[in-house]
């Protein structure tokens, strides 16, 4: 026993928690992101590379974890390490944390796996305290650099460390930080100051020993004045973030496991504020909201990191050809430091070429000295994200299989939607302009906070989240909203940085808005805009105007870059994609998105048509056979033209047939009055009527007379589908239009059902085609949707031409849960974790997956080439396309807009797959 515990401290004390950069070396690399976060492992990845990046160390996620796990406690070994590793920093920088003459001071920065925007906290300047000020300022020669540091210390730590990390949530309004930059407003007001750089020193140290005594009132606790407690501070405060509530709700969001912890680094600072001769900003090695190929940034004189992406200044471009109208008279970078820009440009394109992607960096300079202090692959939205990946692939960076893998199957879905209709917006009042953060077109009512966008989304409204700049805090407001308008803010600030993820229409600095939160107006050009009222954002071009204008349809044709990259899909693919439809115009978009065929026509949409529910109706309400047969008279050519138009636009492709499927109580009407009026126009009395509306009441409609039983219990119904389904065939075959129809029998539990709704359809099929003299192929399949169905599988394609699964049904069997009460309780499960995803919106591979797989092998079993699809909504959802492509699906079937969405999702189920299998 003591011999295994000395064995085990051993093993423990060699641990390692810590990890160094600086000096040109790093102890950790790109790949250990896991360990180190993204932050970390790109600093230290950038060190190796030979770019200047201030020295530093790396607090692994590990000490997250343990952290949590030990009741808030770190692992022992921590300190020693840390100090070990801070003396390493102050031995390259020739200074000491904490020195009162010469005083190192550092920056406390969080950094996740996968970037989590803002969501984290960072304090800068750590190691200001009244005993170092005094020898900053003489090192510095710049008392008015040192309290400008100082007062940016008292505000970010008191907020961050002692108040958010220490899980005080205060109102909106009633915060620390709140506080005190109101009483920072008042200063700059009384004194008639425009920016923050106009306050003076003595402006400064009075406002610092306010800070002070605000911070004592609010947090009745003193600022720590002692570097240490600062540090240590700010590393509890980083592990506590993981937690807050902030980073909760953008891990739920984004799916981003809770396990994954967060690292903390420590950097010497480097300062962008200590005069003109200084600066920071923001950059992206190519365009983020258009994907063009130039580098693009932002950047502000005299400022520290914050100040570009809080929005607090209006920052400057970066180079001269990153202009545009608005900011044409803003002096760049690349024109007032041309030596200085000229090395970020050369570092930005090493970094490009190195990480073979673009790259969202941070920069600052101190001094005319340029410092690199973050680099990641940058977000961008969905446009940008295709024509990146094409023009990186045809440059040779890439390969065509990585530009496939690198743009996200939903960041199709942005090009696929709507922009302001043009000729609406010439006539439209513009109210304001502003920068253009996220593209597309959308329409909403205003709304001021986070939480009431929430709320009014939940219940259906269309929301536009207005705000002066966002924060993390709204990020579930700017989620359920349909876009953001910011008043202050760049191209790089948080609202833009969020929205570009997303693929969010986003508009960000439009300085004309004056808004009034308390009221919740809106003052611009002379006009009020109130809560509630409808505007309209052109995200493109940056334009917000009154009113509700007309959206049109996303128009990806005209997209080179999109047509080039769905072609080198389509070649990687080997799933087919076919389309749900219902309506010879919904078979037609389809067709343009891509389509391969129709996967599932339901013909009972057909049965609701306002020429055609009378016979339907009068179908349901006879007693006997003939009555049937004659109502039925009168809907086959209703039917026969439909099926004509729908084969008509899918010409050459398969088109699936579902026979009727829902229970026939759907097709009454259910209030006494709706009935007293069919009655009165059938001429049947209402009791009658009424009587057979309660007839057909079943317990569990979704368990009861529906599916095929309905065409076992009455075939003509059936009968009638089959023949109008082949006379549409047989006219069309004649004028030599190619169809292929699958006619498909659904809900089908026991091969008997098949057999016998199979022999009726086989019989009509082949009557109706030696009336019209033709030959036309045709097959006869089931859905797959019952749990019985997969485990008699053997049995079932014995019998079957094609299965398709309906993955809906299935999920409500396999699960026994009703998709339509599911509401009440399954977002909860969600929400707490209990379930990872909606088994209706992605397939739960595990649970209905497992059926599905079993009906595939025993199947293919009986018969090897059996064709198999997919056409429950799931089919157009690219996880389970990616499942439905790993168990050997032919192809998936979903709705025509998510067509593209399927194709693409199918080529990278293969790249995978192909990828998997090479390992
Ligand atoms: P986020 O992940 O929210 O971007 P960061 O840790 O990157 O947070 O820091 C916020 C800002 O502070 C950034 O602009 C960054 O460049 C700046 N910053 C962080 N560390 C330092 C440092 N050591 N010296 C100067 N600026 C820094
Ligand atoms: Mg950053
Ligand atoms: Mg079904």
């Amino acid at each position: 026993m003591a011999k295994s515990t000395a064995k085990k401290s051993t093993k423990r004390t060699l641990r390692k928690y810590v990890y160094f950069f600086g000096a040109g070396k790093a102890d950790g690399k790109a790949e250990m992101k896991n360990l180190l976060g993204g932050k970390g492992a790109n600093l230290a990845e950038m060190t190796n590379l030979g770019i200047p990046v201030p020295p530093g160390f790396t607090i692994t996620t590990e000490v997250c974890t343990l952290y949590y796990k030990n009741n808030r406690k770190y692992p022992s070994e921590l300190k020693a390490q840390v100090d070990l590793a801070l003396s390493k920093v102050e031995k390259i920088m020739g200074k000491k944390f904490g020195d009162p003459a010469d005083p190192l001071l550092v920056s406390v920065r969080s950094g996740a796996r996968s970037s989590m925007p803002g969501m984290m906290e960072t304090v800068l300047n750590v190691g200001l305290t009244t005993k170092t000020i005094p020898g900053l300022i003489k090192k510095t020669n710049n008392d008015r650099f040192v309290y400008d540091a100082y007062r940016r210390l008292l505000m970010m730590y008191s907020d961050v460390v002692m108040e958010k990390a220490a899980g005080i949530e205060p109102e909106e309004t009633g915060g620390i930080r709140h506080k005190l930059e109101h009483s920072m407003d008042r200063l700059k007001k009384e004194k008639g100051y425009k920016s923050d750089t106009d306050l003076t020193v003595e402006d400064l140290k009075v406002l610092c020993e306010e800070f002070k005594v605000i911070i004592r009132q609010t947090l009745k606790k003193d600022f720590p004045d002692e570097p240490q407690e600062q540090l240590w501070g700010g590393v509890g405060a980083v592990f506590q973030s993981w937690m807050g509530k902030r980073a909760v709700s953008y891990r739920r969001i984004e799916k981003i496991p809770e396990e994954w912890g967060t690292a903390v680094n420590v950097q010497s600072m480097v300062f962008g504020n200590t005069g003109d001769n200084s600066a920071t900003g923001v950059a992206f090695t190519r365009n983020p909201a258009t994907g063009e190929n130039m580098f693009f940034g932002e950047w502000l004189p005299n400022a520290q990191g914050e100040d570009v992406v809080a929005g607090i200044r209006t920052p400057n471009p970066v180079n001269e050809a990153g202009k545009t109208d608005d900011t044409k008279h803003l002096p760049s970078l690349e024109s007032a430091m041309p030596k200085l820009y000229k090395q970020l440009f050369t570092i930005e394109k090493k970094l490009e070429r190195h990480y073979t992607d673009m790259q969202d960096i941070e920069f600052t300079i101190e001094d005319g000295r340029l410092w690199m202090l973050q680099t990641r692959v940058g977000k961008r939205n969905g446009q940008a994200a295709i024509r990146m990946a094409v023009e990186m692939a045809r440059q040779k960076l890439i390969s065509k299989e990585t530009a496939v893998l690198r743009v996200k199957p939903d960041q199709l879905d942005e090009l696929l939607h709507p922009s302001v209709d043009p000729a609406a917006e010439k006539k439209a009042v513009e109210l304001a302009k502003g920068l253009p953060a996220g593209p597309g077109g959308a329409i909403g009512r205003v709304t001021f906070t986070a939480d009431d966008a929430e709320e009014r989304a939940k219940k259906g409204e269309k929301i536009i989240l207005v705000r002066n700049e966002t924060s993390p805090e709204d990020v579930h407001g700017m989620h359920a909203a349909e876009a953001i308008l910011t008043a202050k803010g760049g191209m790089t600030s948080h609202a833009a940085l969020v929205a570009r993820g997303w693929g969010k229409c986003c508009i960000v600095g439009c300085s004309a808005l004056n808004i009034d939160v308390q009221k919740k107006e809106i003052h611009v050009n002379e006009r009020i805009v109130r809560e509630g009222d409808w505007i309209t954002l052109n995200g493109t071009k940056g334009r917000v105007y009154e009113g509700k204008l007309d959206l049109l349809p996303a128009d990806p044709d005209h997209n080179l870059w999109y047509k080039e990259l769905m072609k080198w899909a389509d070649q990687l693919r080997i799933l087919k994609v076919r389309t749900n439809a219902d309506t010879p115009n919904d078979a037609a978009v389809a067709r343009n998105f891509g389509a391969e065929g129709i996967g599932l026509c339901r013909t009972e949409h057909m049965f609701f048509g306002p020429d055609r529910i009378k016979a339907v109706r009068e179908m349901i309400l006879s007693e006997t056979v003939e009555g049937r047969k004659k109502a039925l008279a009168k809907l086959l050519p209703f039917q026969k033209v439909d099926f004509i138009g729908i084969f008509r636009a899918m010409a050459g492709l398969p088109v699936t047939i579902r026979l009727l499927d829902p229970p026939l109580h759907e097709f009454l009407p259910h209030t006494d009055k709706e009935l007293q009026e069919l009655a009165d126009e059938m001429g049947v009395p209402f009791d009658k009527l009424n009587a057979k509306n309660k007839s057909l009441h079943e317990f569990n409609p979704m368990l009861g007379h529906r599916g095929c039983r309905l065409g076992v219990t009455y075939p003509e119904i059936y009968e009638m589908q089959a023949q109008a389904i082949m006379e549409a065939a047989c006219e069309l075959t004649k004028e030599k239009v190619k169809v292929i129809p699958e006619i498909m029998i659904p809900l089908v539990g026991h091969v008997n059902e098949l057999v016998k709704m199979k022999e009726l359809t086989v019989s009509t099929a082949e009557r109706v085609k030696r009336e019209f003299g033709v030959k036309v192929p045709y097959t006869v399949g089931t859905m797959i949707e019952l749990p019985r169905a997969c485990m008699t599988s053997d049995e079932i394609a014995a019998e079957a031409d094609f299965y398709s699964f309906g993955t809906n049904d299935l999920t409500q069997t396999v699960y026994g849960l009703s998709r339509d009460d599911a509401g009440r309780f399954l977002p909860f499960y969600v929400e707490n974790g209990l379930l990872k995803d909606d088994p209706f919106i992605t397939i739960d591979q595990n649970g209905v997956g497992s059926f599905m797989k079993i009906a595939v092998e025993k199947g293919r079993k009986v018969k090897k080439d059996l064709k198999m699809g997919i056409c429950g909504e799931h089919g157009g959802e690219p996880k389970s396309v990616e499942f439905c492509h790993a168990i050997g699906l032919d192809y998936v079937s979903c709705s025509p807009f998510r067509v593209p969405i399927a194709r693409f999702a199918a080529a990278q189920a293969a790249l995978k797959d192909k990828k998997k299998k090479t390992k």
